[in-house]
């Protein structure tokens, strides 16, 4: 877990990798201007803080009230802006299937793949304006699709993230304007279910 001064993580994928459901230049676009931005102005914000470097970026967001208040909102929008994208990069692949144990607890919480994807679509369409939809897992290992604004992570509920969906409309207004759903359609091909499973399992390992 990174601390201060962040970095921009590399994407682990050519920026044409998940075409045609997310295309080359909103790739470049989304990694290397927007996320970079907000890695920058989280840099920015603690600069001159030192007592803060020591941090990682989950200490710093699961308590934010350390975080003194005339940076905190910087901190806040910026350090969500870093751990969001972080997760939201490295769980996207083609050609992936939902398997283990992952896909045991949805099909047991939700009834299927499908009924899950549903459910996701529908609680990232009534998202209003900019934030998440995730699938997370609580502190028992139980699933729970929830919906953040702006940037925030879903630290604060504790819910530990294992899928993030960007609905910003940096994410897919190039290609899909101003369809969201058609954009959420094609997310689902481009999920990384290994990467998925891996986090789920990482989640629920910390807790034991
Ligand atoms: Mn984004």
């Amino acid at each position: 877990m990174q601390r201060y001064p962040f970095k921009v993580m590399p994407l682990p994928y050519h920026y044409d990798a998940l075409e045609p459901y997310i295309d080359e230049e909103t790739m470049r676009l989304h990694h290397d201007e927007h996320y970079q931005g907000y890695v920058n102005k989280l840099n920015e914000a603690l600069e001159n803080h030192p007592e803060l470097h020591y941090l990682t970026l989950n200490d710093l967001l699961s308590n934010l009230s350390q975080v003194p208040t005339h940076i905190r909102s910087k901190v806040r929008n910026n350090g969500g802006g870093v751990l969001n994208h972080e997760l939201y990069f490295t769980t996207l692949a083609q050609n992936t299937t939902p398997h283990g144990k992952l896909k045991e607890m949805i099909e047991k919480q939700f009834g299927s793949i499908d009924d899950f994807k549903k459910q996701m679509k529908k609680e990232a369409l009534d998202r209003f304006g900019s934030g998440w939809a995730w699938l997370g897992n609580d502190n028992d290992g139980n699933l729970f699709i929830v919906t953040t604004p702006n940037q925030d992570t879903t630290l604060p509920m504790n819910i530990n993230p294992i899928i993030p969906l960007d609905l910003w409309e940096h994410a897919y207004y190039l290609k899909y304007h101003n369809r969201r759903d058609e954009y959420i359609d094609n997310w689902f091909n481009v999920i990384n279910w290994d990467q998925a499973e891996a986090n789920y399992l990482n989640n629920i390992a910390d807790k034991e």
